[in-house]
């Protein structure tokens, strides 16, 4: 792609493409955005596209919670054409990723994931380190049905299993075409299968450099969304859409690359093949884990996924090749030695959580610190001393543990932090108003029609 916006507008053009789809995150994680037909984009990349920037700030039902104390003022939207590609389900489109401004274009806006990344790459690239990213992500297909609780059902039910292929798990073949289209994205999709509950799904893409891995995860959910809803259907990312099954997560899997390109997390000669890099990296994820917890389950329904035996892991710990442990660090050395952080919700932010699990890391890269020893075997089993401290147990208390770690908060922005624990603050007491105290054992209606559309 050209780093010109005319020439790259006029080669979008020759291929077919009539209008460019501007897309942003929210702190949801949602893609949002407007279309620009293509006469019209050179200009646009001049000045951005405006929007009302409480949008940032609101809740899921668009209450703006934060914004108007300052009279709902606009910002800009810069897209960053690199990201430009063209949509191969809707050859007339192509998509291309942005970032929020104030309108002077002086200085990036103060609530803005994908800007927030890019400090902390930057604060990485400072030391000389880059930070590879792994996303994997699980989602529920859905059918409208009005006679079904909360108004959906099971794009496929019983006969679904795990790893089951064809017409079985996929009748109408939208997941292959999800993983095609995907991949034909540039998302770099290189495998698809059925999961382990009825009707849930996951779509694999490679790793890269964090910044691409986010927008790749952030328009992997965007694409599945769109191509579901083009079907007819809904594809949920929420965690725990079904109080009979379990949920969908979000594992980050991340290694330092070093200057000459080497993984900084291997030392063939270190303790267990890994880097003291590693061991800090992962020490300070486990020193940030409660207040992570917010951005890792940003929702009131995320709290009924990370319950034992669900291989979402309910303590801030680390083990090797151990799906009960919030760290997993993989039997892999070498140029794939890396951790995996499990406890992730579908519907977290990529851009935030990758962003904090980061932070996380170089604060305890940082302050040099060693992290516990490794849980071994069954940690929802394992005693207290060796399972670590227990993972907050609803968003409420995540939140408060979120508010509480200054360094977490400081790296991320005291605004962002502020508006995400306002917005989020709103969710909490409407459900408590509406549905009442969490049971875990219940999904209510209310998170379905909450939660699955959007997220
Ligand atoms: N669905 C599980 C989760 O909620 C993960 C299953 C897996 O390891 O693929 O995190
Ligand atoms: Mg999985
Ligand atoms: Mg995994």
């Amino acid at each position: 792609t050209s780093h010109d916006p005319g020439t790259a507008a006029a080669a979008l053009a020759q291929r077919g493409v009539r209008a460019v789809r501007l897309l942003y995150t929210d702190l949801h994680g949602i893609a949002r955005g407007k279309d620009i037909p293509i006469p019209h984009f050179a200009d646009m990349c001049e000045e951005g596209a405006t929007f009302c920037a409480a949008v940032m700030g609101t809740d899921l039902h668009h209450t703006p919670v934060v914004g108007g104390e300052e009279g709902y003022v606009d910002f800009a939207i810069r897209p960053d054409i690199t990201t430009l590609r063209q949509v191969p389900w809707q050859p007339q489109v192509a998509w291309c990723l942005g970032e929020a401004w104030t309108l002077d274009g002086s200085d990036h806006w103060p609530v803005c994931p994908r800007a927030l990344l890019e400090r902390v790459l930057d604060a990485y690239a400072e030391r000389g380190l880059t930070p590879i990213v792994a996303p994997e992500l699980e989602f529920f297909l859905l059918e409208r049905d009005s006679t079904a609780f909360g108004g959906l059902r099971r794009y496929v039910d019983e006969l679904s299993r795990v790893y089951t292929v064809g017409a079985v798990s996929d009748p109408r073949e939208i997941v292959l075409r999800m993983l095609l289209w995907c991949d034909e994205l540039g998302l770099q999709a290189f495998a698809a299968n059925h999961e382990f509950m009825n009707s849930q799904y996951e779509i694999n893409v490679k790793h890269s450099e964090a910044l691409d891995a986010a927008d790749r995860a952030f328009m992997l959910r965007a694409a599945v969304k769109e191509i579901a809803a083009r079907e007819g259907l809904l594809a949920t990312f929420m965690g725990r859409p079904f109080a009979d099954q379990g949920g969908s997560g979000f594992h980050v899997h991340l290694s330092l690359a070093g200057e000459d390109g080497h993984n900084a997390f291997a030392d063939e000669g270190g303790p267990d093949g890994l880097s003291p890099l590693a061991a800090s990296f992962v020490a300070g994820v486990i020193d940030h884990a409660q207040g992570l917890q917010a951005l890792l389950g940003p929702t009131v329904n995320a709290y009924k996924r990370i319950l034992p035996d669900s291989l979402a892991p309910t303590h801030a710990n680390w083990g090797h090749d151990n799906r009960t442990a919030f760290c997993r660090i993989p039997r892999e050395r070498g140029a794939r030695a890396r951790v995996e952080v499990r406890t992730g919700d579908g519907a977290a932010s990529a851009h935030l959580i990758i962003a904090a699990i980061l932070i996380a890391g170089l604060d305890g890269i940082e302050r040099e610190l060693r992290p516990p020893e490794p849980v071994v075997g069954d940690a929802y089993r394992a005693d207290e001393a060796h399972a670590g401290s227990r993972l907050p147990s609803d968003l409420g208390a995540a939140l408060d543990a979120l508010e509480a770690d200054e360094r977490l908060v400081q790296r991320l922005g005291k605004e962002l932090v502020d508006t995400f624990v306002a917005m989020k603050r709103f969710e909490v007491e409407r459900f408590a108003q509406e549905v009442g105290a969490l049971d875990v054992e219940v999904v209510s209606e209310w998170e379905l029609r909450e939660y699955a559309a959007l997220l």
